[in-house]
């Protein structure tokens, strides 16, 4: 007969590999990131934005949607008007849409705080310690 002895993680070395083991997967699965767009709405391209901020599903609702725009325009304030985007959409979305003003550049999930970073050399304002996503090419493409 084998005494049983009750569980002792200190000397269980396999235990210890396989919490540092989880923890390097943790670090490596996180995805790259995404972006948003954010940008001011001239009082003329209301409707224009409307229906791009509908067909892009920023808002969830109609009252959400309209109230974004709105607060945009009279307070000449920035508004998110697409998310969730490849770096290359984001670009095109950035470049070709004639109701954007002074498009912006988010990581996904970031706005204007004091949290967020500036890079100045992809304009990509981001969050986080490790620097900006797109110098490190830590990015959906
Ligand atoms: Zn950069």
């Amino acid at each position: 007969m084998y005494a049983k002895f009750p569980y002792n993680e200190a000397i269980d070395t396999d235990a210890k590999l396989r919490r540092s083991f989880r923890s390097l997967k943790f670090l490596q699965m996180e995805d790259p990131i995404r972006f948003d767009v954010w940008a001011k709405i001239a009082p003329s391209a209301r409707e224009d934005a409307l229906a791009a901020l509908r067909a892009n599903g920023v808002y969830v609702s109609e009252i959400e949607l309209r109230k974004a725009v709105s607060e945009s325009i009279r307070n000449d304030a920035l508004v998110k008007v697409a998310k969730y985007l490849p770096l290359s959409t984001a670009e095109n979305i950035m470049a070709n849409s004639a109701w954007l003003s002074e498009p912006r550049l988010y990581q996904e999930g970031y706005s204007d705080s004091e949290k967020a970073q500036f890079c100045p050399k992809h304009e990509l304002h981001f969050g986080g310690c490790l620097g900006c996503h797109i110098c490190r090419n830590f990015y959906v493409q």
